[in-house]
Order: structure tokens, then C-alpha cells, then sequence
């Protein structure tokens, strides 16, 4: 209960696809939280949807102010962003509204990939050389001054949007000119852009949560799959770690400083990491919790989702202990093959009998176009398994995803003669 014994009332930060506002609502529900919805869109669209709520994100100031007069209507007793375009604005309308979050220059620091750089280089973390370039500078030029390999990569996608490996000045010079081409098509540019040394090794990604500025771990997934580049589309996530005690001690040390380091204090903390001879390398910490569906892959005390832990930690419930789930448990994100219209899946039925398979959804809608990375935003879906061990619900996951089959009608790139526009054409 709030102070004034009514339920205590969330504003959830949302976009319109997302993949994480079903399990928040549903935790929200089991713990008698009120949760509304604000969605990244203009006012008047909002209304017309019949949404409480339309804020453009990145329009902090008019949105601080639509959150702050509407929290005047609804108390609210705090503000969770879900996605990375949230945590900026949550930070802000939390600390115009004299709400626990984390501070916005720590948010900022967390969602903008240049400043989280510095700050964690500053902070003594180790992170990979990085550069900043614009894309209107001359390519051909950062290519004679950047060392190989690399990775470019712009400042506030996600998902592995945009990121791109270069092992040469020529695959640099394509890699950043298919970088400018993708900006340019999310607003007017000339944008901003980091090329980063490329760091070899094994990757992890630790989930955890911060309160007053101390770290829980909640749990550290292997991705067993190499994400050697030129794209880094993610595949499998399994935990718990099959690393050494003492290579997780360093990878959960590693985060630690890397949140104090960017100032992050409070809510969840979700960072990939790259392990090698030197040791853990920090490669992106972000204050939100986990992509896509699989936040389902964790469990804690009593059956509590994850999202069911960030709900009462924002408004100040007692966390349950919170040990990680005895069993091994991991998903897939469903690889896109191919570019082109989804028409079909097969195996449905034998992937979902798989031993160990709890679960396969496909989010991909059919009929609709599959993008695969650099440019793509979406999964085509996920697979769920769990088990005894995390070796055993690797191979069930491989297993049903071998079962599946896509069928996806090509698109044919139409290139009108002289002019910069294209268009795309599918067959029926
Ligand atoms: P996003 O926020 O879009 O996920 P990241 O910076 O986390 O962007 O990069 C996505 C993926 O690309 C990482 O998980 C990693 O596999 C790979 N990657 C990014 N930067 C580097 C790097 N400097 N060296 C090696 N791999 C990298």
C-alpha cells in the first residue's frame, strides 16, 4: 500500500514494440501495483488510441512537464523506463517528481555509448580504444587513422543495431557508409558514430540490480555462440555460468565498478562483457534490465519474475531472497535467416515436444518483413529450455531450433536509375 493506503501507482515507460510491457503488467498485477502506460508517441495519437498517457521521449523538457502535471492528477510512486529509450526520460520526470532513480547524468551516461566510454575509462574499467567520428566526416580518411580490427557502431541504438566489424580500411569504409545509410533513414544526420578497437573473447551478459549504489547479481549467462563479427546478431543465452569462480568474481567486479563508475545507483543493471587473456572487458552496461522475452528464462524465491523484483524495488517492498533458481535454464533468440516476407513456420508442434523446450514463440508476425542486422530492430523469436545443466539446455535449445523451418519470400531491392530513393518489392 502507498502512504495514503491506496495501491501504489507506477508510470511505465513504453513503446509500442516493446516485447517487455506484458511481464511488467502481469507482475504489477500479481503484486497489486497499479501500472500505467505511457507510450512514445505524440499526445493527440495517444488520445485518439485512448492511452492515458502519449510522451515523446526525446522531447525531455515537454514530457518532464506532461509526467509531472499528470502526477498531480496520480501520485505516482515511481517511474520505470523498460526499454533504453525510457531510462533517460524515467531519470528525469523521477527527479523533477522527487522520485528514488538514478541520477540523469548517470542515465545519460548509460544510454549515449560515447559518454559511457569516457566515463568508464575515466572510472578505471577496461573498455576498448574508442573513437568518435561524425558521419558527413570523410571516411576514406578515419580509414587511414583507425586500427584493425574494428567496430563501429552508433551512440543510442540497441540490439546490435548498426554495429559492424572492419578488418581493413576498405570493409571500414562499406561498414560506416551501411552505418550513415541506416541513420539517415532514422532522422536528419550528420550523426555521430564510435569506431572501437575490436576485443576478441568469450561473451557474458550479467543481469543484476543496484540498490543504493550495491549490486545483487541475479545472474550471469554464457553466449556460447562466437559473436565474432562482421554483424552481432545474439543467439543463445544460457545460465548459470559454465566460467571458472574466479573469472565470474571478475566479471561481477567488473560491473560493479563500471555502474559506480557511470554513477548508475538504483533498479536494474544489464551489461555484456567480453572475456579474454586480459581479463573481463566492459562492452555496454545499460540501467534496464534484460532485451526481448528473456527475462522468462529467470525465476527467483517463491516463483518471482524478474520484473516482479524491479516493480517492488521501485516502490520500496521488501525484495525476496533471492537465490538464483537451482536449475539451468536458457534461451534463444531466434536468428533471421534471410531478408524478406515471413510466410511460414514449420515444426512448431516437434520444437515445442523437444525435451527439456518449455517454451517457442514466435514474434515475427507473418506476412510482415524480416530485417536482419545491421539494419533490423526486431527478433523473429525465442526459444525456451531448462534443465539440469547448462550444457543440457544448449543442446535442447540447438535441438528445436533445428526443428523449425522458416519460409520467407525474398525482396527484391528496386533501384530507381539516378536518383538516391529505392524502393522494395515483394512477390505475392
Ligand atoms: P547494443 O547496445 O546495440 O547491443 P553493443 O555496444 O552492446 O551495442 O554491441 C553489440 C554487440 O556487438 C556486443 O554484444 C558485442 O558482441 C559486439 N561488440 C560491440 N563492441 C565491440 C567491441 N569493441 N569488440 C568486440 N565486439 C564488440
Amino acid at each position: 500500500m502507498g502512504h495514503d493506503g491506496r495501491p501504489p501507482h507506477i508510470l511505465l515507460l513504453t513503446t509500442n514494440h516493446t516485447y517487455r510491457a506484458p511481464a511488467f503488467l502481469q507482475a504489477a498485477e500479481s503484486l497489486g501495483i497499479e501500472v500505467v502506460q505511457a507510450m512514445n508517441m505524440p499526445q493527440a495519437l495517444a488520445e485518439e488510441w485512448q492511452m492515458p498517457l502519449g510522451i515523446e521521449f526525446e522531447q525531455v523538457e515537454t514530457a518532464v512537464a506532461a509526467i509531472t502535471a499528470y502526477a498531480r492528477q496520480h501520485p505516482l510512486a515511481a517511474i520505470l523506463g523498460v526499454d533504453d529509450s525510457g531510462t533517460l526520460l524515467a531519470a528525469h520526470a523521477a527527479a523533477a517528481l522527487g522520485l528514488p532513480h538514478n541520477d540523469p547524468a548517470a542515465a545519460l551516461a548509460a544510454r549515449d555509448k560515447f559518454v559511457m566510454r569516457r566515463k568508464l575509462r575515466e572510472g578505471g574499467v577496461p573498455v576498448p580504444g574508442f573513437r568518435r567520428f561524425a558521419t558527413d566526416d570523410d571516411l576514406a580518411a578515419i580509414a587511414r587513422q583507425v586500427r584493425y580490427p574494428c567496430v563501429v557502431k552508433p551512440l543510442t541504438l540497441s540490439g546490435s543495431r548498426g554495429v559492424i566489424r572492419a578488418n581493413d580500411p576498405d570493409e571500414f569504409v562499406r561498414a560506416a557508409a551501411r552505418l550513415r545509410r541506416l541513420l539517415a533513414k532514422l532522422g536528419p544526420g550528420p550523426h555521430p558514430f564510435l569506431v572501437e578497437d575490436f576485443i576478441p573473447g568469450f561473451e557474458v551478459a550479467l543481469e543484476g540490480m543496484l540498490d543504493d549504489g550495491r549490486l545483487t547479481l541475479l545472474a550471469l549467462f554464457d553466449k556460447p555462440d562466437p559473436l565474432d563479427g562482421p554483424f552481432f546478431e545474439e543467439t543463445i543465452y544460457v545460465t548459470p555460468s559454465r566460467l571458472s569462480d574466479d573469472a565470474q568474481t571478475a566479471v561481477a567486479d567488473c560491473v560493479a565498478q563500471s555502474a559506480r563508475a557511470l554513477g548508475l545507483r538504483a533498479g536494474p543493471i544489464h551489461a555484456e562483457l567480453r572475456l579474454n587473456e586480459d581479463g573481463p572487458w566492459l562492452i555496454e552496461a545499460a540501467g534496464r534490465s534484460i532485451g526481448g522475452l528473456c527475462s522468462q528464462t529467470l525465476r527467483f524465491d517463491a516463483g518471482a519474475s524478474l520484473e516482479e523484483l524491479i516493480l517492488r524495488q521501485a516502490v520500496g517492498m521488501p525484495l525476496p531472497s533471492t537465490p538464483a533458481d537451482a536449475q539451468a535454464s536458457g534461451v534463444m533468440m531466434i536468428p533471421i535467416p534471410e531478408a524478406g516476407l515471413l510466410k511460414g513456420v514449420g515444426g512448431m508442434e516437434a520444437a515445442k515436444r523437444t525435451p527439456l523446450v518449455e517454451d517457442v514463440a514466435i514474434t515475427a508476425r507473418l506476412n510482415y518483413t524480416l530485417t536482419p542486422l545491421p539494419e533490423g530492430e526486431s527478433y523473429l523469436g525465442f526459444i525456451f529450455a531448462r534443465g539440469e545443466t547448462a550444457a543440457a539446455v544448449e543442446a535442447a535449445l540447438r535441438e528445436a531450433h533445428s526443428k523449425l523451418k522458416f519460409e520467407i519470400a525474398p525482396v527484391i531491392q528496386l533501384h530507381v536509375a539516378g536518383s538516391e530513393s529505392s524502393g522494395s518489392w515483394f512477390p505475392v
